[in-house]
């Protein structure tokens, strides 16, 4: 997978990618990382990124001119214009990070996976030229219900949660099946066996984990735990899920239980 971050504040990216599994992903070569300072796309010497804003009102807007031509060059192909749009090869998407885009989920981490390669482009200031979301990008995407200043963040996170499922960027394959937002595999039963209720909580969020010591300033880790009876243990697991689920996020309660 090759991903490529457009941003006027390349810096950014020293620091948060290079740790874990984004890092060890890298160091295996099976993630490619290029980040893309957008003002190389400028003409003149004061490098400008961002306009004022059409119709009035407050802060700049980045123009389309610099994102077209940092997309064009990355991908080595024209995006068209008015008369004839282009579209980027299969197995690519540019994505623009922006509030108002679709929300990001595990699912649309898991449909990303599945790509060759992602261009995320970062927004700043009051936002980007319309044309670039109505053109440019593939796609529009949200991190959560929330503003902040930049797309820089916004993409770190998409590219972590990405990065994680890609085949042999974690150590331990198991566990991305048995976390939070797991995707429930087709026509599974839910009986009221051990195992059948800890595919139910995969569907849910995760179970609470513990770790030595057995207690802590007085807090005792479940007996369940360290019984070392298997069936039990999944049995509390998944119970243990589905009240964390409901307390925490009775919406996605709603469409599994
Ligand atoms: N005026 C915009 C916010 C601009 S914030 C609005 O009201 O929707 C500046 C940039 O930060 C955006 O262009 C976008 O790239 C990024 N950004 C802010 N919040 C975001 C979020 N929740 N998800 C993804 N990107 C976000």
């Amino acid at each position: 997978m090759r991903f490529d971050l457009i941003t006027i504040f390349p810096e950014f990216f020293v620091g948060p990618l290079d740790h874990g599994i984004v890092r060890r992903a890298k160091e295996a070569g099976i993630v490619q990382l290029h980040v893309q300072d957008l003002r190389e796309f400028t003409k003149g010497r004061h490098k400008t990124v961002d306009d004022r804003p059409f119709g009035g009102g407050e802060g700049m807007v980045l123009k389309p001119e610099p994102l077209f031509e940092a997309v064009e060059k990355l991908l080595g192909q024209s995006m068209g214009d008015a008369t004839q749009a282009i579209t980027p090869p299969a197995g690519t998407a540019v994505v623009l990070m922006s509030a108002a885009g679709r929300l990001f989920t595990q699912e649309t981490a898991r449909r990303l996976a599945k790509l060759e390669r992602i261009v995320f482009i970062c927004g700043r200031y009051e936002g980007v030229d319309e044309r670039v979301a109505a053109h440019l990008a593939t796609e529009e995407i949200s991190v959560g219900d929330y503003v902040l200043s930049g797309g820089e963040l916004p993409a770190a996170i998409v590219l972590d949660a990405v990065t994680r499922l890609l085949p042999g960027a974690l150590g331990n394959e198991a566990s991305i099946e048995n976390e939070s937002f797991s995707e429930l595999e087709a026509g599974e039963p839910a009986s009221a066996d051990g195992d059948s209720h800890r595919r139910k909580a995969r569907l849910l969020l995760d179970y609470p984990h513990y770790t030595r010591p057995a207690e802590y300033r007085g807090w005792k880790v479940p007996d369940v735990l360290i019984g070392g009876h298997h069936a039990e243990v999944a049995k509390w697991r998944a119970k243990q899920a589905m009240e964390k689920t409901r307390r925490n996020r009775p919406d996605l309660f709603g469409f599994t239980g």
